[in-house]
């Protein structure tokens, strides 16, 4: 019996998170052994360059030397203690140092847990229960945020998933991403309820899309006239984008943040915090309960602090490199696509990016949704067949690494060239 068909008999789908199953791209996934660098090394023998970077983390590649050793150091004092360490507490300075609006931050165990936090604690900070969530941005999967628009632009939440009770999505308003009025509009009609609207600053969960001039301004405006707290879930743009995340790149102060991926360095972690009156709210500070047994996990800490560490000794070194790495590569593709007529749009921020078999821009979700789906499933395979491993999904973003460089972006142009041949 194959792998995957021994995965499918013992884990839903065969896997443990959705995405990884190729549905978005049709075939088998390939299974992964090890990784170095830039390249997958997977279970049937093959080298594979690696642009889905496990969805973020992996800013430097695979196993930066000093992050292993790192983890090996702390795996020389255990690996969980229950107790407050010396090495939680820098890596939350490291992290309010980078990030000026978060005077605070409370440790998770991954993005969505910090996202369903950063919920708890806005409802009590506010004393109100709805939340606006933008279409086409992604929290992670608490219940509240498992919503799909509904008709018209602006609509109450309805569960996109079955076990979401009504009543819990009752209270999630949707608007779309980059749809200023949808949200003015909701703010006009529920303004004194709103307790937060969730935003990812730069969307990366349907592709990779920028927001528009003045967008995250106007959240920043209209949130702060009603009352209701902006949080910018980083999770996937913390520390990859720039040092202090979207918020520095675009000079916001969110109220609330919600961290994860990069700052653990590739173990599982997430972090949520902001204003010292509203994190001082969270327990045992304050009333609002949160927890986490293995929260501030001595290795994802090391890992997560190392990384910082790397990144935070000579940023701007590190951030030029992904910057001109990424350029190449998103122009380069756009050049082959121009070359061969088909319509396509490579969009970036920083070394995150988007490609949508459409003519651009893409600004929404509904503009990802109206993009040619199956030309990106087809191009999906033949890369894959040509060595290069895209996330398997058009809604996806890639993510270039400190590890990628000359020799992989150009084996990808040469791949995307046949592949488009294969479209003509
Ligand atoms: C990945 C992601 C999450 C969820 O994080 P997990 O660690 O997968 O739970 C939440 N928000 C954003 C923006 C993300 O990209």
């Amino acid at each position: 019996m194959s792998l995957i068909e021994r995965a499918r008999r013992v884990l839903p789908g065969g896997v443990n998170s959705p995405v990884r199953a190729f549905r978005g791209v049709g075939g088998d996934p390939v299974f992964v052994k090890g990784a170095d660098g830039a390249y997958l090394e997977t279970e049937d023998g093959r080298r594979l360059i690696d642009y889905i970077g496990s969805y973020g983390p992996m800013i430097f590649g695979h196993r930066p030397p000093e992050v292993t050793a790192a983890i090996a150091e702390a795996l020389q004092h255990s690996t969980t203690f229950g107790a407050p360490t010396r090495a939680e507490v820098e890596l939350a300075e490291r992290i309010c140092s980078a990030f000026p609006a978060m005077e605070m931050v409370r440790l998770v165990n991954s993005g969505t847990e910090a996202t369903m936090s950063a919920l708890r604690l806005a409802r009590a900070a506010t004393g109100r229960n709805k939340i606006i969530k933008l279409a086409g941005c992604y929290h992670g999967h608490a219940d509240a945020y498992l919503v799909a628009a509904g008709s018209g632009a602006a609509t109450l939440g309805v569960p996109s998933s079955p076990g979401v009770p009504t009543a819990v999505t009752a209270d999630t308003l949707v608007a779309p991403y980059n749809d200023l009025d949808a949200v003015q509009a909701l703010f006009q009609r529920h303004g004194d309820d709103i307790a937060m609207l969730i935003v990812e600053p730069i969307a990366g969960n349907m592709g990779l899309v920028p927001p528009l001039p003045g967008y995250l301004e106007a959240l920043r405006e209209v949130t702060r006239r009603h009352g209701a707290l902006l949080v910018f879930d980083e999770v996937m743009t913390g520390f990859r984008v720039a040092w202090g995340g979207a918020q520095t790149l675009f000079d916001i102060e969110p109220d609330l943040t919600t961290l994860g991926k990069v700052i653990g360095g590739g173990l599982p972690i997430g972090a949520y915090g902001g204003r010292r009156d509203l994190m001082q709210q969270v327990a045992p500070a304050g009333p609002v309960y949160q927890a986490g047994t293995l929260s501030g996990n001595p290795l994802a800490v090391a890992a997560g602090s190392t990384a910082l560490r790397l990144l935070a000794s000579n940023h701007d070194q590190i951030y030029d490199r992904l910057e001109a790495t990424s350029a190449k590569l998103c122009g380069g593709l756009e050049d082959i696509a121009r070359r061969h007529g088909i319509p396509f749009t490579c969009q970036r921020q920083g070394s995150m990016i988007g490609i949508f078999f459409t003519d651009g821009p893409v600004e929404r979700i509904d503009h990802v949704d109206a993009s040619n789906l199956e030309r990106f499933s087809r191009v999906f395979h033949v890369l894959l067949k040509a060595g290069i491993h895209l996330p398997p999904s058009a809604y996806e973003t890639l993510f270039v690494s400190g590890a990628h460089g000359e020799e992989e972006i150009n084996k990808t142009f040469e791949a995307f060239d046949q592949a488009l041949a294969a479209e003509a």
